[in-house]
């Protein structure tokens, strides 16, 4: 048993009954899996994804390659989300799902978009992260980018499926797209919604320069002024990259009590920077931004990127980045042992099979997630006291036809872009 975040390393038995992790005792008659040469570990949380972007993959570019961030957003996903219909929106659902699975993540939360199926979309992402048997947090990222019936529309969903409830592993948050696609109307709309529901806010931040000078021209403040002075900023919302900010707005973002989604692949991809993650406190979590749902990659793109520009990053630190996903997700789910092997904790775990050529101790266990572990070591993935992977093959889904499905599906949904 491990905790990567410089807790525990110990060899003990370990037990689950009933969805919860129990004490290190065995109890008599129940099923026993051996895990010798084996660690386990919490499962891996993914704080921002975007599951719809699941069938991009390996997409053909656009006739005119884009230049900057906002063009990457108008040729490439500005076209693949209203693309998206409630089939594809499912099978991306449950294909980028299945693989976090696979890859150690048991908990994800999302940030979907489609503009042209927004009404049940999110019932529709819920069910494909339901399929894969992994905990998910999902919202709709409201914005005006479809006009004013858009606009109401992402709202309505968010607001729907808040108020609806119901799902064991499903929650959910009241999502905005990012201050540059929100006029002041539907900004106050949205936090509106979000409150009277208490449903916390997920919003991108300042992923780009464009998001800064959007906010300045048209508002007179920096992005993360003009979400703080309309409430959109409080302890418990989640906003996403934070990448271009003054020492003034993260002093306002560490004091709001946000959680901030911190996505190192995703913003080399784009090529839009490196925020002053190391700067921003302790609730700074790690996202994929719709890369995957590796998080064993996510944490060493952001050990290797951090440190490339300050040698004081420490593979704890970023070890503790990875923890705090775990976290964000723990407490929309009012479980905040979520992310330990504690007792009673849910059992959400990970057994890797990872017989350590080094010694692995509380001291060194960062070390090895940072430059020994990977999603290869993936053997068995548990959910809430459910295996939904065992012996690195998926439990609940078939994965060849399920990939066969997919196949079949991105080049019509490419055509339609
Ligand atoms: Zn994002």
């Amino acid at each position: 048993m491990a905790d990567l975040a410089g807790g525990e390393v110990r060899r003990a038995d370990l037990s689950v009954s009933e969805g919860r992790i129990g004490g290190a005792g065995v109890t008599e008659g129940a099923e026993r899996i051996d895990v010798s040469g084996c660690v386990v570990v919490p499962g891996n949380a993914c704080a921002h994804h975007h599951l719809y972007s699941a069938l991009a993959r390996g997409m053909p570019g656009p006739a005119e390659p884009p230049r900057n961030f906002i063009e990457i957003l108008e040729r490439v996903w500005w076209k693949l989300d209203v693309a998206l219909d409630h089939d594809t929106i499912r099978l991306s659902a449950v294909m980028a799902s299945v693989a976090a699975a696979r890859a150690g993540t048991t908990a994800l939360v999302d940030h979907h978009a489609s503009p042209r199926a927004i009404d049940g979309s999110l019932d529709t992402v819920a069910e494909g992260i339901q399929d894969a048997g992994v905990r998910g947090v999902v919202c709709y990222e409201t914005s005006d980018r479809h006009g004013r019936a858009g606009a109401q529309a992402g709202i309505a969903e968010n607001a729907r499926f808040l108020r609806q409830g119901g799902r064991p592993l499903v929650r959910g948050m009241a999502g905005g797209h990012a201050s540059f696609t929100l006029g002041p109307a539907t900004l106050e709309a949205l936090v509106g919604t979000a409150r009277d529901l208490g449903a916390p806010l997920h919003i991108h931040v300042a992923e780009d320069e464009h998001d800064q000078q959007d906010s300045v021209e048209r508002y007179g403040h920096r992005v993360v002024h003009r979400l703080a002075s309309a409430g959109a900023l409080e302890e418990g919302d989640l906003v996403a990259h934070g990448v271009r900010l003054y020492a003034s707005e993260v002093q306002t973002l560490v004091a709001s009590g946000a959680w901030l989604a911190h996505n190192p692949r995703s913003n080399m991809n784009n090529g839009v920077g490196l925020p002053p993650v190391s700067r921003m406190g302790e609730r700074v979590a790690l996202g994929s931004d719709g890369i995957d749902g590796d998080m064993f990659a996510e944490v060493r793109a952001c050990y290797l990127r951090a440190r490339e520009r300050s040698i004081e990053i420490t593979p704890t630190w970023a070890s503790r980045r990875l923890a705090c996903g775990a976290d964000v997700v723990g407490s929309l789910f009012g479980e905040p042992a979520l992310g330990t092997l504690e007792p009673g904790a849910p059992g959400d775990l990970v057994v890797l099979d990872y017989d350590s050529p080094t010694p692995m101790t509380a001291a060194n266990a960062a070390g090895h997630l940072v430059f020994g572990l990977n999603a290869s070591h993936v053997r068995d993935v548990m959910v809430a006291g459910r295996w939904v992977v065992r012996s690195r093959r998926h439990e609940l889904v078939d994965e060849a036809e399920l990939a066969a499905r997919c196949r079949e599906a991105a080049p019509k949904l490419w055509a339609r872009m």
